[in-house]
């Protein structure tokens, strides 16, 4: 297939604000595409070159990508100055300016030939590498038609966007095999094992869909993490859990280590390779763990040396740094408490009993547990009695400063990406109504009054995810809790996010509708004081048809936040974790009790 084929598809894609639509025409797509170019194909509609967790790094900056078209394509400065002024968008204006010109010895490259031009940009390095990039991209320009040209512009910028979610295109996968959504729970399961869409797609085309089911953890692939639900009181916890451990939960942050002789790789739980920011936890791995192969998960969290006690998560997420990476690393020393073991030495764990994994966990980490030497411990656990003892146990946690405990099922298999009760959360209940905080995608915002409108942003836009959907949902429009330092990232951070358009992945009552719509990026954990119902939030509400037929009306209300402010913006989150619909539900129950 052509790269231009391919842009009438981005093209296509890009137009559409239905998901059900573009679940139809992504199907199309790999429909067409053949096997050997499905792999390239899924990284280039996300606007990369490889999986999402090994982030391109295209090393492009707006400005060297314009000037290579501007002498590639040689056109007058003013001209594309005024043309981008008019769009506010580099690839239109790109796509304007090339469209207007006719190049000798234009060709038709295909998807493969361009692929391996974008990867190129990625693997140059050092002295002369703008140059060689910037005649990559000369080339690519001369080659390539005015549409084309639109979204090559794009990919290096990370500005495709073209607002779908994973989920759409494992939807996509099953459409083009049974033109439906059958077999999307089937191919999710291993998507949350392997979320690698390149060799899932792969395979499909290959194999079919029983080639996914050879697909298990591979090791530097990770996998996506297990979530914990919540319960408000220890009765409710004795009755889901029949016999299970507790243990502490620390308030710090996720990590998943994947380790061999020749390597180890530590990813957040938003599955981004953030090893170079925790030197001291990789040579704590290279030294305390003798296994050949292993997937192990672990909470680290700030120990300070003086009190020997933990850090409060403000200080811990300090370690979250690109710069100044080693002095920290002596302000701030981690600890990584192991609590779980998902693969070993060619061995997928996954389905095997939490107790079983326990077992083998503290069998193959051999560590002396003195927190005061060690980097790298196990986590405790206690067998789980009687709630007499659970509150014992969260207490003793709340007392030595950590979050509260979690509860265990001895029988649970570890199940990717997914929540439930098989790992229970309970947490210290804060003073205000909501024992918990909430984590809210930016859907858009308003422009700024008065002050604010020096910020050029005064209130933005938060919903939640609805898994069932696949939509984000409203919530709130949050204007509280931010610093001036605060609101002027968030301004800055949704520029390159704008859409002109609501994006197809939200639903927003028209009331709602924000100034400036943002793509799903930005994570924020936002507390509350309280869940309200509301007829202007979608989120869980439900329509129905008027008496006359003509038009829809509220039937229930949706969730509201009441009094929303800012506590972080979490960097760690991918928008899919965000807090789901159905966990406000639950938290709008437990607050009425
Ligand atoms: P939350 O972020 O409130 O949904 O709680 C779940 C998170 O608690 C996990 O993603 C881990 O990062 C963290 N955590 C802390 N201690 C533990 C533990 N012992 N077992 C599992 N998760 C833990």
């Amino acid at each position: 297939m052509t790269f231009h084929e391919l842009s009438l598809f981005f093209d296509r894609i890009e137009k559409t604000p239905s998901r059900l639509t573009m679940t139809e025409i992504l199907a199309e797509l790999f429909t067409v595409t053949n096997a050997q170019e499905i792999d390239k194909v899924l990284y280039l509609l996300q606007g990369s070159v490889v999986p999402l967790y090994k982030k391109a790094d295209f090393g492009m900056a707006e400005k060297l990508l314009t000037k290579a078209f501007i002498s590639g394509l040689q056109i007058d400065k003013k001209q594309f100055d005024q043309v981008y002024q008019k769009n506010g968008d580099l690839g239109t204006t790109i796509e304007e300016l090339r469209g207007s010109i006719t190049v000798i010895g234009e060709s038709d490259l295909s998807i493969e030939e361009v692929f391996e031009k974008l990867y190129k940009l990625t693997q140059v390095t050092g002295t002369g590498s703008q140059d060689i990039k910037a005649s990559i991209i000369i080339e690519l320009a001369q080659s390539l038609d005015a549409l084309s040209c639109r979204f090559i512009a794009r990919i290096p910028t990370n500005t495709l966007r073209l607002g779908f979610s994973d989920m759409t295109i494992l939807d996509a996968f099953s459409w083009m095999l049974t033109g439906g959504k059958t077999l999307r729970k089937q191919i999710e399961e291993v998507y949350q094992v392997n979320p690698d869409l390149g060799l899932l797609g792969k395979t499909i085309k290959e194999k079919g869909i029983e080639g996914l089911s050879k697909i298990g953890p591979v090791l530097f692939t990770p996998i996506i993490m297990m979530k914990a639900e919540r319960l408000a009181s220890v009765e409710k916890i004795m009755e889901k859990v029949e016999r299970g451990i507790i243990e502490p939960k620390y308030d710090g942050f996720r990590l998943q280590i994947h380790h061999n002789k020749h390597d180890t790789k530590l990813y957040s739980r938003g599955l981004d390779d953030v090893t170079h920011m925790y030197p001291d936890i990789v040579a704590g791995i290279e030294k305390e763990v003798t296994a050949k192969e292993i997937i192990l998960e672990g909470e680290a969290i700030g120990y300070d040396i003086q009190t020997g006690g933990f850090l409060p998560f403000q200080e811990t997420v300090q370690r979250k740094r690109k710069y100044n990476i080693s002095e920290k690393v002596v302000e701030i020393p981690l600890r990584l408490f192991a609590f779980d073991i998902l693969y070993l030495n060619g061995q997928n764990l996954i389905h095997k009993p939490h107790i079983e994994r326990r077992l083998l966990l503290n069998s193959t980490i051999k560590v002396s547990g003195d927190v005061a030497v060690d980097t790298i411990l196990i986590s405790p656990l206690q067998k789980m009695e009687n709630s007499h003892q659970i509150e014992i146990e969260f207490e003793d946690a709340i007392s030595k400063g950590l979050e509260g405990i979690m509860i265990k099922r001895d029988d649970g298999p570890y199940q990717p990406g997914a929540r439930g009760f098989n790992w229970i959360k309970y947490k210290r209940s804060y003073s205000s109504k909501i024992d918990d905080t909430i984590d809210c995608l930016v859907m858009g915002y308003d422009f700024g009054k008065g002050k604010r409108s020096g910020f050029g942003i005064g209130a933005i836009l938060v919903g939640v995810y609805d898994v069932k959907t696949d939509k984000f949902v409203t919530v709130a429009k949050i204007g509280t809790g931010l610093t001036d330092d605060e609101w002027r990232l968030m301004f800055k951070k949704s520029q390159v996010l704008k859409s002109s358009a609501k994006p197809a992945l939200y639903d927003c009552d028209d009331l709602m509708n924000p100034d400036v719509w943002v793509k799903p990026e930005i994570v924020l954990e936002i507390r509350a004081d309280e869940l309200t119902r509301s007829s202007i939030h979608t989120a869980g509400r439900l329509l129905k048809r008027t008496k006359s037929g003509g038009g829809f009306e509220v039937d229930v209300p949706g969730y509201a936040l009441r009094f929303p402010r800012l506590e972080a913006i979490r960097e760690d989150k991918r928008p899919t974790d965000a807090t789901s619909l159905t966990e406000v539900e639950e938290m709008y129950v437990a607050q009425k009790k």
